[in-house]
């Protein structure tokens, strides 16, 4: 029986035009990639800085391999709570402009961990119907009732923490830049919401993270909202170029999350290498803000000239450009089109976005080239149908 519901389950997904399969890229990750055998232009990364080959980080890897060695042993509570963990953690909280920060092994463990210890049964979490994957099951796991707003509607907002004024506890959860989307949440807006009705408000930084004025901190940094949001959770895995995620807060907000959240006390730390070239990688954003220029050079060229092309670019003004093609095979084919002409622009469909809105997920970097920019925009005019 059990055997027949994979083989019946891969076929309803074949069916569906869902179904997913795993592509291989051969040397580093780049502007340029080998992708299952064949060089095509990388527009499916979010490798935002292009230092995710970088060689301070590799250096920096390096280093702490020779001194530290490869493996932790153990979780961060027991023996596994290396000098580098709280060399990262001061260094991220400086980055953040936070009291503290904590690191986590991967965002999807932050998210699920940090709003399961924040909010559980008799509270309430208010969640943007946009948010990740991971967001969505930490609200599952926490048992919270949920209370899911349409994407940036404030006034859906407001009427749900109206509705929940009997409960205990109450989280707002947002990410800060949308990671399919590419456009912001009003911050400013939730912030007044969340301090009106006393909520407590996290922001997921994932996307923002290295790439926002005045110093890659994020967009609650950039906004100067640090002290009136309480977790601004992000990753050290896309624009910072390594592997990881980090929550910024209070000292005391890091205390609770070392005694109650799972997802920190159950799980093996983050070996020294990967804290070494988060340090790296946050020292390389801090010195280098030309990365940060280059990227949002190289994706308003690529913007204005889809947009030129006619292809339809939803809100964004950011690095994440939605180019929405609505039917999943449909928006399959294009992004093969494209494939085969030497773009690689991932098409992204149910459920990882909502049915009707399938699209290609085009990213930029700042390493990519002008020339890369230009023959990319040939190929998506030879790709429209
Ligand atoms: N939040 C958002 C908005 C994300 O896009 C992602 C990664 N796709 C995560 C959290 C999870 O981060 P990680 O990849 O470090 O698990």
């Amino acid at each position: 029986m059990g055997v027949d519901f994979i083989e019946n389950e891969l076929s309803r997904l074949k069916e569906a035009g869902l179904y997913r399969r795993l592509r291989r890229v051969e040397g580093d990750q780049g502007p340029a990639l080998v992708l299952d055998g064949r060089e095509v232009i990388n527009f499916s990364s979010n490798n935002y800085l292009g230092i995710a080959n970088h060689p301070a980080l590799g250096e920096a890897a390096k280093a702490a391999i020779d001194r530290y060695g490869c493996g932790t042993g153990a979780s961060r509570l027991i023996s596994g709570n290396m000098t580098l963990h709280e060399e990262l953690e001061s260094k991220i909280a400086e980055f953040k402009g936070t009291e503290a920060a904590l690191v986590f092994n991967s965002g999807f463990q932050a998210n699920t961990g940090v709003i399961s210890t924040l909010v559980g049964e008799g509270d309430a979490v208010f969640s943007d119907t946009l948010n990740h994957a991971s967001i969505i099951d930490g609200c599952r796991l926490s048992r919270a009732k949920a209370a899911v707003y349409a994407h940036l509607d404030m006034n859906q907002l407001e009427h749900e923490l109206k509705q929940s004024q009997s409960v205990r506890r109450r989280l707002i959860v947002t990410e800060s830049l949308f990671s399919m989307d590419g456009d912001e949440a009003p911050l400013a807006d939730i912030v007044d919401l969340a301090e009106r009705y006393g909520a407590m408000l996290m922001a997921d930084e994932a996307h923002a993270t290295g790439v926002y004025e005045p110093n890659g901190a994020g967009l609650v940094a950039k906004i100067g909202l640090g002290d009136r949001v309480l977790v601004q959770m992000g990753t050290l895995g896309k624009a910072l170029g390594g592997f990881g995620a980090y929550v910024a807060g209070s000292k005391a907000l890091r205390e609770l999350l070392i005694n109650r959240c799972r997802s920190f006390i159950f799980t093996t730390s983050l070996p020294p290498a990967v804290m070494a070239m988060a340090i790296a990688a946050i020292g390389l954003v801090e010195r280098e803000p030309q990365r940060r220029q280059a990227l949002r050079g190289n994706s308003a060229a690529l913007r204005g000239g889809l947009a030129a092309l006619g292809y339809a670019l939803g809100g964004s003004r950011s690095q994440i450009l939605p180019l929405i093609v609505g039917d999943a095979q449909q928006c399959m084919k294009l992004s093969q089109r494209l494939l085969d002409r030497g773009v690689f622009a991932q098409g992204i469909r149910p459920p990882t976005v909502p049915p009707g809105t399938s699209r290609l997920r085009i990213t930029l970097m700042a390493t990519h080239t002008d020339e890369q920019v230009d023959q990319a925009l040939e190929i998506f005019k030879a790709a429209k149908d």
